[in-house]
C-alpha cells in the first residue's frame, strides 16, 4: 500500500504508537456485520456524520465485533466537542469526569460519546509518580488512537462506510490474539496503572497472550497500583470479577505479580486449602451466571472472596470470650477497615456483605419462630445461596443447606414437620452428622451445634 510505503519513508506508523495514517479495512476484510451492531450506535454515528463531524464506533465494541463476541456497550468517538455532541440529541448529557464525554440515551440504553483526545500528555498535571490526574485536551483521529490503551482496542468501525480504521496494527493482533500496549509500556503504565489491571483482565477474558514488552515490566511496576485512587481500583477489580473469567483473571492477576495489596486479605485467604476452595467455588459459580446473562451481586461475590478472613477473626473474637453474633460483627469490621485502604469497597456493596455475612448463624436456628423470620430477610436468598458455598467447600454440614432448601419450598405444614424435625434428621439416607447435641426441645433456641461457628448465636 502507497500509505504504507509512505510511513515507512516517513519512519512513522507501526505500533511504536505515532501511526498519522490508518490502515484501511472493507469489510471483506474485517468481516463486521451490521446486524451485529446497535442501531443506537448507528444512529449517533450517523447524527453526527449528517451534521458534518466524523463519528466512529470504538474500543471494545469493535474489538469484539471483530472476535464474533457480543459487545457489552458501544462508545462512539468523535472530533464534535461534548457541546456540539449534546446539541444534537434530544438526551444528552455532558458527563464530567476524568475525561468530559456525552451520555447519548435511547430508553435504558446509553451510548458514551467521546471527543477525540490530543496526543500530548506532556503539558497535563501529573501526581509525583507521573500518574496523569487531569486531560481534557482534544485532538486529531490519529492522537486519539495513541492514547488508547491496547492496539486491539485502538481501532474505528464506520457503520456507513463499513470500514475499519486501525492505526496500530491491532487487526494482525486480533488475528494472532495478542494484547500488545500502544507507545512505551513503562512510560503508559506510569500515566496510567490502571492499564495494568486491564491487560490481565482482556488477557484472561479474551484468551489472549500478552506481548512480552507490554508484559515484562509489570512486576516492577505493579506498586505503582498503590498510588491510584481506591474507588478507581475497585471499579476496576469489580469489572474483573465480574467479566465472566473471574477465576482466569484472580490466577492472571497472581501470575503477573498484581495481586498484592490489592485484596489484602485474599492473598492470605488462597494460601489456605479451604479458603482458596471457597473462593474458587464462589468465582466458578459467579462466572457461571454472568456467562449466562444473569445478574450477579457485587456484595455477595466480595462477601465470598473475604469470607475466611471474617471466619478466621470470629474464631478469634469467641475465643477471647465474645458472645457470636458480636464476635461476627467485630470480625466483619476488621475485614472491611482492612480493606478500604487499597480497595474502597462502596458503602452500598459493604452493607450487602454485612447483612450476608450476619445471616450466617441464623441459619442455625432451626427452632421457634427464627426461621420464619429469616424467611422474611430482603437478602435471603443471597444469604442461602452463600450458605450452599460454605456447605459445598466442606467448611460446614450439607445437612444444613439441604434442610434449609427443604424448608424454603415446603408449606406450612410441611414447614411446622421440619421444625420438630430432631436436628440431624433427614429423609435422606447416608447422611453423615454428629448427633451429640441433639434433641433439643422446640422453642427452646439454640443452633444445633454442628456446624463450624454456630453455638448459641441466634439474634434475635
Ligand atoms: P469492555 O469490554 O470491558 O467494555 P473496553 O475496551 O470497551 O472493554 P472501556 O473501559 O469500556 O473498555 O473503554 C473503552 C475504550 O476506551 C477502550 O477500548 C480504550 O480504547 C479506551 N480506554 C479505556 N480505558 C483506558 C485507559 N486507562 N487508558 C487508555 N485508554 C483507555
Ligand atoms: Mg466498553
Amino acid at each position: 500500500m502507497i500509505r504504507k510505503l509512505i510511513r515507512r519513508i516517513l519512519g512513522t506508523g507501526s505500533a511504536a504508537g505515532n501511526a498519522v495514517a490508518p490502515d484501511i479495512y472493507e469489510k471483506s476484510a474485517h468481516g463486521i456485520l451490521l446486524d451485529d451492531v446497535s442501531n443506537n450506535a448507528i444512529r449517533v454515528t450517523q447524527t453526527l456524520q449528517q451534521a458534518g463531524f466524523k463519528a466512529f464506533i470504538v474500543g471494545g465494541a469493535v474489538r469484539d465485533l471483530l472476535l464474533q463476541h457480543r459487545p457489552k456497550d458501544f462508545d462512539v468517538a468523535t472530533n464534535a466537542t461534548p457541546e456540539e455532541v449534546k446539541r444534537l440529541f434530544r438526551r444528552a448529557f455532558i458527563i464530567g469526569r476524568r475525561f468530559q464525554i456525552v451520555h447519548v440515551m435511547f430508553g435504558q440504553d446509553l451510548i458514551e460519546v467521546t471527543t477525540f483526545r490530543g496526543a500530548s500528555t506532556d503539558e497535563a498535571p501529573k501526581d509525583a509518580h507521573g500518574r496523569v490526574l487531569r486531560d481534557n485536551t482534544f485532538g486529531e483521529q490519529h492522537e486519539d488512537a495513541e492514547r488508547r490503551d491496547f492496539t486491539v482496542n485502538a481501532m474505528y468501525y464506520d457503520p456507513s462506510r463499513e470500514q475499519v480504521l486501525d492505526y496500530h496494527g491491532g487487526m494482525k493482533d486480533i488475528r494472532s490474539k495478542t494484547l500488545r500496549i500502544i507507545g512505551v509500556p513503562e512510560a503508559r503504565y506510569r500515566e496510567d496503572p490502571v492499564r495494568m489491571l486491564r491487560v490481565v483482565r482482556f488477557a484472561a477474558k479474551l484468551g489472549f497472550s500478552i506481548a512480552a514488552p507490554t508484559r515484562s515490566p509489570i512486576k516492577v511496576m505493579a506498586p505503582l497500583i498503590n498510588n491510584v485512587p481506591a474507588a478507581r481500583v475497585f471499579d476496576e477489580m469489580l469489572k474483573l470479577l465480574m467479566s465472566g473469567h473471574a477465576m482466569a483473571c484472580l490466577q492472571q492477576l497472581r501470575k503477573q505479580g498484581l495481586h498484592h495489596g490489592l485484596l489484602p486479605l485474599l492473598d492470605v485467604v488462597l494460601e489456605q486449602p479451604l479458603g482458596e476452595r471457597f473462593v474458587a467455588l464462589a468465582l466458578n459459580n459467579t462466572d457461571q451466571r454472568v456467562r449466562e446473562g444473569k445478574t450477579v451481586s457485587p456484595g455477595f461475590l466480595f462477601a465470598s472472596l473475604l469470607w475466611h478472613q471474617v471466619l478466621e477473626r470470629w474464631e478469634a473474637y469467641k475465643a477471647a470470650g465474645e458472645a457470636p453474633i458480636p464476635a461476627l460483627h467485630l470480625a466483619a469490621d476488621d475485614v472491611l477497615d482492612g480493606q478500604t485502604e487499597q480497595l474502597a469497597i462502596q458503602r452500598r456493596i459493604a452493607t450487602d456483605m454485612r447483612d450476608i455475612w450476619a445471616m450466617q448463624p441464623r441459619f442455625e436456628r432451626r427452632v421457634g419462630k427464627s426461621p420464619y423470620k429469616l424467611l422474611e430477610h430482603p437478602r435471603l436468598r443471597a444469604g442461602y445461596d452463600f450458605l450452599l458455598l460454605r456447605c459445598a467447600s466442606g467448611e460446614i454440614e450439607s445437612e444444613l443447606g439441604e434442610w434449609w432448601t427443604d424448608f424454603m419450598a415446603a408449606d406450612g405444614p410441611q414447614r411446622e414437620a421440619l421444625l420438630t424435625r430432631k436436628p440431624g434428621e433427614t429423609d435422606k439416607p447416608a447422611a453423615k452428622r454428629r448427633r451429640r447435641r441433639s434433641g433439643r426441645g422446640r422453642g427452646r433456641g439454640g443452633a444445633d451445634g454442628a456446624t463450624e461457628g454456630s453455638g448459641e448465636g441466634g439474634t434475635e
